[in-house]
This record gives structure tokens, sequence and C-alpha cells, in this order.
């Protein structure tokens, strides 16, 4: 039997790189790894466990409790779950307060290497489209195939406001563009794994299209 490919999609946030990802996981009978989660669900157990008097995130604190830390990918109906600590968290981690914190999190080294192996390990039987900032160029740098989406930073901003709204999560759509613009910047810029495209990747700018004509670019590739 042949071999089912590693495919890296990497990205600015709000592109669907996650929901294109599953579909094509879905299509390609692949397992979908969304490592964003995994960034979301420590600042999500920092912010329920490492906060200073400001009510504000204590880094050394959450360094000092990343052995505490155990995330696991659960199956549900062919989608994989988070769970932190043996409770399940994908909702929590869908939340503007997490939103805005991810980043700073995700910006430090400690944190980055805590994800490291576990996340090269969740590929390394092969079969998984993982989707995130830094797959193609650090976790993942062999992958038998990289994207790289990126859109205008309002379309992506409209595209996370009907998310969260559909997900009943408030927000308005100038909170929710500050954000992804602040986000670019911090994931962009940050010294460690920055969001950049990889050397060997391929563009797909989706200002102009919809998730399913992103889905058939990327399948046409893979066809090749
Ligand atoms: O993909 P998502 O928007 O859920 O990711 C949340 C944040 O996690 C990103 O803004 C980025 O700061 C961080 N992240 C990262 N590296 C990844 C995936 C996500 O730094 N591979």
């Amino acid at each position: 039997m042949k071999k089912k490919p590693v495919i890296a999609i990497d990205g600015y946030s709000s592109t669907g790189k996650s929901s294109i990802s599953k579909e094509i996981a879905k299509e390609l009978e692949l397992i979908h790894i969304d490592t964003g989660a995994l960034y979301r669900g420590i600042t999500f157990f920092a912010l329920e466990n490492c906060l200073n008097d400001q009510q504000e995130i204590d880094i050394k604190s959450l360094f000092s409790k990343l052995n505490e830390i155990n995330l696991e990918f659960v199956p549900n109906n062919n989608v994989l779950e988070l769970f932190l600590n043996g409770k399940n968290i994908n909702q929590e981690i869908r939340d503007p307060r997490v939103s805005n914190n991810v980043s700073i999190i995700a910006k430090q080294p400690e944190v980055r290497d805590f994800l490291l192996d576990f996340q090269r390990n969740l590929a390394a039987k092969g079969g998984v489209i993982m989707d995130g900032r830094d797959i193609g160029t650090v976790i993942l740098p062999n992958a038998d195939f990289k994207f790289f989406v990126t859109a205008s930073p309002e379309e992506r901003a409209k595209r996370r406001f009907l998310e969260l709204q559909h997900l009943g999560i408030e927000a308005s759509y100038e909170e929710v563009y500050q954000n992804l613009v602040s986000r670019d910047k911090i994931d962009s810029e940050r010294d460690v794994a920055p969001l950049k495209q990889a050397d060997d990747a391929i563009l797909i700018d989706n200002t102009n299209l919809n998730k399913q004509e992103t889905i058939e670019l990327i399948l046409s590739y893979l066809a090749q």
C-alpha cells in the first residue's frame, strides 16, 4: 500500500487553514492536527492557574507549571478534540480571552520546546495534515507537501467575526480585526519559529476564493 503523505499547512490567522485541512483530511483519509489548539490549550491553562495580582498571566509561573500540563487529542466522530488534564477544552480555547493572550504565550521558546516532540510524534507514522505557523519550517521540514495560506486582513477578520457569531461568542468586528493584526505582528516578528513561508511551500492566497475553491486548489496540487 502506498504510504500516506505528511502535509504541512501554515499561514495567517483566520485564513480557514483548520477547516480546509479538516475537509482535506476527510477526502484523503488523513488525520488532521490543529496545532494552534495546543498553544491555545496552554494559554487556557495559564489563565486558569498562573495569574498574578493584576489578573495577568505570570509567565514564570507558567514555566514552572509546564510539567503539570497534559494535552491530548481524543477522537470524536472523526474529529480530534483537545483535552487538558482529562477535561475537554475544545470550546474554551476559542474564547476571545484565550485569543488575546495566545501569541504572547506562543512566542516563548520554553512553550515551543514543550510542544515540539509532541507535534513531531503525532506525524511520525505519516497520513497527517498538520496546520499551524511553523509546521513546514520547523516542526516537519521534510513534509511531503507544504502550503502557506494568506488572505487580506479585512477578509480574514470578517471570516473570524462570523465564526465567533456562529459559536455564540460575543466580540465586535473591530475587536476581531485588532486581535488578528496584533497576532500577525507578534507571530511574524518573534525570534523563535516565526510565521513565514517555507522556501519550498506553495503560496495560496484565498482572499477571493471561498472554502470549497481553496480546498479544490490544494487538492489539485496534491494530485500532481
Ligand atoms: O491557528 P490559531 O489561530 O488557533 O493559533 C493561535 C495562535 O497560536 C497563533 O496566533 C500563534 O500565536 C500560535 N501558533 C503558533 N504556532 C503554531 C500554531 C499556532 O505559534 N504552529
